[in-house]
């Protein structure tokens, strides 16, 4: 699946000219469907270069780019099933990069200088990669998931006394018996935390979801050492012995469809206030200031307008900047490029969903533009 070092790499790409094709395509799940992606392939990428804002199509997919493209759907499209797959393709610059997304996401695409990665950013946020801590007072059980994809990180034991059920020690001894369980449960929780503290990335905040009893969950949460707690995302009650890794996911997926949307509405209520642009003119004002700390971006809609090459302001309209157009030069969604404006000034960038307006941000400083 896709990671962030993906959109960095992809980032990292430039073409002088328009020629770097970018294709989203949802996969049907059924294998019949897979013979009409190369029509859909087709018909998408006539209309990727016709967006410009004057209405003239400032250049097309190259034939031998979209051959190549064919050529893959026809080899691998059924590889790809019930997936929404992003295509960067570009001859020009040996460029052929493949990636199957977490989330399935509409149909785009996109002939630019640089590789359109709005909808990469949109799949990473919305279907982020997560762990899932389950344990118990004998068990602990450690796994990552990525799109589909479960894996055991850390599974262990705790060798302990069994249930005391049996006659004969009453009283004191059945005490110290609870008691040495008790010590081995909160040890035990303390590993746990050892373990997903070491296996946490220090970069990212990869969300934690914990399942298991309710008393376990409270437990290790107690344990967790705040760099880890930070990243609790929600919990599932389970019993420990029932699970597999695919029903672990299941269970968990709806806490982290809470949590991402939580995130968002999070982010949308900080948009007010003094330090704030809200749509596309105060936020084009704000990006070509550098005065963007956070920007949030809607991820439906593409908005085509100008970047002047002498200044390089991002406009509407060809003539908005002191240079009156001479440089001016169209580009297929302003969206996007305010995107990359924000991520080149290490700015982070939030794809919203669910917000009352497209593209928003929390600015450093005042913009009177
Ligand atoms: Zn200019």
């Amino acid at each position: 699946m896709i990671s962030y070092a993906d959109v960095e790499k992809l980032r990292s790409i430039h073409a002088p000219q328009p020629v770097v094709l970018s294709l989203y395509l949802p996969v049907p799940l059924d294998p019949v469907g897979v013979r009409g992606l190369a029509a859909e392939a087709r018909d998408l990428m006539a209309r990727a270069g016709a967006d410009g804002p004057d209405g003239a199509s400032a250049s097309a997919v190259s034939d031998a780019d979209r051959h190549a493209l064919f050529d893959a759907l026809a080899a691998q499209g059924r590889d790809w099933l019930g997936h929404t797959v992003a295509f960067f393709v570009c001859g020009e610059l040996s460029l052929f990069e493949v990636l199957p997304l977490p989330c399935a996401l509409a149909e785009r695409a996109v002939l630019a200088t640089r590789p359109h990665v709005r909808p990469l950013l949109a799949a990473l946020q919305r279907c982020p990669d997560y762990r899932v801590a389950i344990a118990d007072r004998r068990h602990a059980w450690v796994l990552t998931v990525s799109g589909n994809q479960v894996e055991t990180v850390a599974r262990q034991s705790v060798e302990g006394p069994r249930s005391p059920g049996f006659g004969g020690w009453y009283g004191l001894e059945t005490h110290r018996t609870q008691q040495r369980i008790i010590q081995l449960g909160r040890h035990h929780y303390r590993d746990t935390a050892a373990i997903l503290h070491r296996a946490a990335d220090p970069g990212r905040n990869t969300p934690l979801v914990i399942g298991g009893h309710h008393d376990s969950i409270a437990g290790l949460l107690q344990a967790l050492p705040p760099a880890v707690r930070k990243d609790f995302a929600g919990s599932f009650t389970a019993d420990p012995h029932t699970l597999t890794p695919a029903r672990i996911r299941e269970l968990a997926s709806p806490v982290i469809e809470g949590w991402v949307a939580r995130r968002e509405r999070e982010l949308s209520d900080e948009i007010s206030g003094r330090l704030t642009a809200v749509g596309l003119r105060a936020s084009l004002a704000a990006v070509n200031e550098g005065a963007v700390a956070r920007l949030l971006v809607a991820h439906e809609s593409m908005i085509p307008g100008f970047v002047c090459g002498r200044c390089g302001a991002l406009s509407t309209g060809s003539d908005q900047c002191p240079d009156w157009g001479t440089a001016a030069r169209a580009v297929p969604d302003l969206l996007e490029d305010m995107v990359q404006r924000t991520l080149d000034d290490d700015g982070p960038v939030t794809v919203i969903s669910d917000a009352p307006f497209g593209v928003a941000a929390k600015l450093r400083f005042p913009v009177t533009a």
